[in-house]
């Protein structure tokens, strides 16, 4: 319950404090606040190498057939941008970062007859770990849960942990003075 409400709180303020910040261009990260940053950073790529040893190890996704990268739409959130401002990537998503998947009124491109973009056939996902959206790292779908031996469980809902510990740090410092309006100090 505690863990549901925790979410609930985290995504309405990356969607309504947060996403329209970066949406709107004004604001940037300060300097310090970058540098503040980069020890999430080194936690969520831990949880993100934990989570590529885990799934690799399954090998469940790549003979997948109904798997969760079907649909044309986003899963690129605002805490994959922070996470790439961080690192310096500059290059956007195809998509650009929303915290939902884009709905049809807002992406004619979106179809659920076809994967999601970053999808290729016979490989999985194109993207490497550190920039795939982090919601394609943590998340597992019932197969995954059937399989898992109680030592794995444990280290599967440790990542999903670590890597909303992250999400919420990015929000505290952005919210409390980690962010200003460009030419502000
Ligand atoms: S998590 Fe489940 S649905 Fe997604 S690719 Fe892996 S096996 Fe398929
Ligand atoms: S980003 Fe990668 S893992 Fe996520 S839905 Fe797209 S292809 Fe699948």
């Amino acid at each position: 319950m505690f863990r549901k409400i925790s979410h609930a709180l985290l995504y309405s303020i990356a969607y309504f404090i947060l996403e329209p910040r970066f949406m709107s261009d004004e604001w940037v990260i300060r300097k310090q606040t970058k540098d503040r940053l980069q020890k999430d950073l080194k936690k969520l790529y831990s949880a993100f190498d934990d989570a590529e040893r885990l799934f690799s190890k399954l090998g469940r996704c790549k003979l997948c057939i109904t798997h969760c990268c079907v649909g044309g739409f986003n899963r690129v959130t605002v805490f994959d941008r922070i996470t790439h401002l961080v690192e310096g990537i500059k290059q956007p998503p195809k998509w650009g970062y929303r915290l939902y998947p884009l709905g049809s009124f807002m992406n004619p491109k979106r179809s659920h007859k076809r994967n999601c973009d970053f999808f290729t056939e016979g490989r999985g996902c194109s993207l490497s770990y550190y920039v795939r959206p982090a919601m394609c790292v943590w998340s597992g779908c019932s197969k995954i849960g059937k399989v898992l031996s109680r030592e794995e469980r444990n280290v599967y809902n440790r990542i999903k942990r670590e890597v909303f510990e992250v999400h919420w740090s990015y929000a505290l410092k952005l919210l409390f003075g980690g962010m200003t309006k460009k030419g502000e100090f």
